[in-house]
């Protein structure tokens, strides 16, 4: 299960502060080194997790917090809720457009779920907004992707829009636009291609759609159990794109938790979603306070 090691570690060390009747500057710095050990050993961006404890620190030693009746408890709802903080605080929603149709790019490495989390945000957003979303396959390189996509897209009864493999993504991507209007589909999800590393090529090619597509959301999709890979990924996907939010998929395995910790804190863009199987409904909204309260029991 995601986050076993650093849950069973922080619980460990809130129990027993929890029940102290008085707190002292000395339980905090002790208690504070295991919460950095732990956060250390799930991969947390070793940046981020010196923020986190300073902070935690400077929270939890203020007079109000030593001097209350009931101090161990008061530095266990500060680790939660600077938890709640690393993750975003709040949920953030995908960006729907006012004046249809909304348009989804999906960026990320072969591998990461792009494909998966595509038809998964279709079926969201047709289930939950009343959406009529189409998939574009823009994925022309890897040699079994616009197939995946199309089974996709019949499992949930989405259309598909496929230019085949001959034709460039940027041009698939005009015609697609071109398509959802006249057809009146409110939402154009695109996939596009992914590659093992990140690339020129690539990358021209991905700022080129967004370019013709003019994105509300670029969801860049991730997975979990990269750990800090993962995190690197996003910085770097992020600097060249810009992008609006992030999927983390696979948290359903058993992931220690470094990426759903740092990539807040170090893109300053938010998970939005997290996919916690591979099945189509398999797709949550990202709660932090949640995936907070999830960690420390
Ligand atoms: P792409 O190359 O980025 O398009 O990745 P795919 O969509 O093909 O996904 C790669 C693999 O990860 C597939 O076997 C998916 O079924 C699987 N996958 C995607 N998202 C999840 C998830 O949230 N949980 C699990 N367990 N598997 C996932």
């Amino acid at each position: 299960m995601a986050f076993e090691g650093l849950g069973e570690r922080l619980q460990a060390t809130m129990d027993r502060i929890k029940s102290k009747g008085k707190v002292t500057e000395s339980d905090v710095k002790v208690m504070m080194r295991e919460v950095r050990l732990a956060l250390l050993e799930a991969d947390v961006n070793f940046k981020v997790v010196k923020q986190f404890v300073n902070q935690v620190k400077e929270r939890a030693l203020g007079s109000d917090v030593m001097q209350s009746l009931t101090p161990g408890q008061q530095v266990i709802k500060i680790v939660k809720e600077e938890l709640t903080e690393l993750m975003g605080g709040e949920n953030q929603k995908i960006t729907l457009a006012n004046k249809p149709p909304t348009v989804i790019m999906m960026v990320g490495l072969q591998g990461a779920g792009k494909t998966t989390t595509a038809g998964k945000l279709a079926l969201h957003l047709r289930k939950n907004f009343n959406k009529k979303p189409m998939l574009v396959a823009g994925d022309i390189y890897r040699p079994a992707a616009i197939d995946q996509l199309e089974t996709v897209g019949r499992q949930i009864d989405v259309p598909v829009f496929s230019l085949g493999d001959q034709v460039k993504p940027q041009q698939i991507v005009t015609e697609a636009m071109d398509h959802a209007k006249a057809e009146h589909l409110d939402t154009v999800i695109i996939d596009t291609a992914g590659r093992l590393h990140i690339d020129e090529n690539l990358m021209n090619e991905l700022k080129d759609i967004k370019k013709i597509a003019d994105p509300h959301e670029i969801m860049l999709v991730v997975d979990a159990m990269t750990g800090q890979d993962a995190v690197n990924v996003a910085e770097s996907f992020n600097e060249l794109l810009d992008i609006t939010g992030v999927t983390l998929t696979k948290l359903d395995g058993d992931t220690r938790g470094g990426a759903a910790l740092s990539i807040r804190s170090v893109t300053e863009k938010p998970i939005k979603f997290v996919g916690m199987s591979e099945k189509m409904d398999g797709l949550e909204a990202f709660h932090p306070d949640r995936m907070a309260q999830r960690i420390l029991g």
